[in-house]
């Protein structure tokens, strides 16, 4: 009788092991295809801090267009604060600019896709599709944007702040 019973007992331990475990993984893999389908960032993965670095030139034929050093730390050069949650300091913005070599300094508590256009939001100067500042691609002017200096057709707003990346809008005159 004694012997039976801890055969049973035996069986309905390995029973709840087997149960357990595919809890287990069927928690573990659909928790996984949730997460990541509903409530991870598709550009976050999560990890963190980073400190990278992408170099941003504007060119009007051969003319330097200047990106001031303390975008992103002076106060009228920090317009758009929206993204300060990724801030690593209360003092700066993630994408700022320490001198005015055009290397904007990606510093978050995430590692995390930034544009240009965060940049450009967080400096605060005006630009659309065609447009920075008061130079337009138009009669007179045709823009190419270069990444790592390949043209894109991508919006230069939409481009990638990417490890030292580089990114160039080149305005030239266009041919009549
Ligand atoms: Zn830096």
């Amino acid at each position: 009788m004694a012997g039976k019973s801890v055969r049973v007992r035996r069986r309905s331990f390995s029973h709840w092991l087997i149960v357990g475990l595919g809890l287990g993984v069927f928690i573990a893999v659909y928790g996984s295809v949730i997460y990541f389908t509903y409530i991870s960032s598709p550009d976050e993965d999560g990890g963190g801090p980073i400190h990278i670095h992408t170099s941003f030139r504007i060119v009007v034929e051969d003319r330097e267009v200047p990106i001031p050093a303390g975008i992103g730390i002076a106060p009228e050069l920090w317009r758009d604060r929206s993204l300060n949650r990724y801030s690593l300091a209360a003092t700066q913005a993630p994408l700022h600019t320490h001198d005015d070599t055009g290397v904007i300094h990606i510093e978050a508590n995430v590692n995390r896709t930034f544009t240009l256009g965060d940049f450009l939001r967080i400096w605060g100067v005006e630009f659309n599709a065609t447009c920075i500042m008061d130079i337009c691609a138009d009669n007179h002017y045709r823009l190419t944007v270069l990444v790592d200096g390949v043209e894109t057709n991508m919006p230069f707003d939409r481009v990638a702040l990417r490890d030292g990346g580089s990114i160039i809008l080149l305005f030239t005159r266009s041919q009549q």
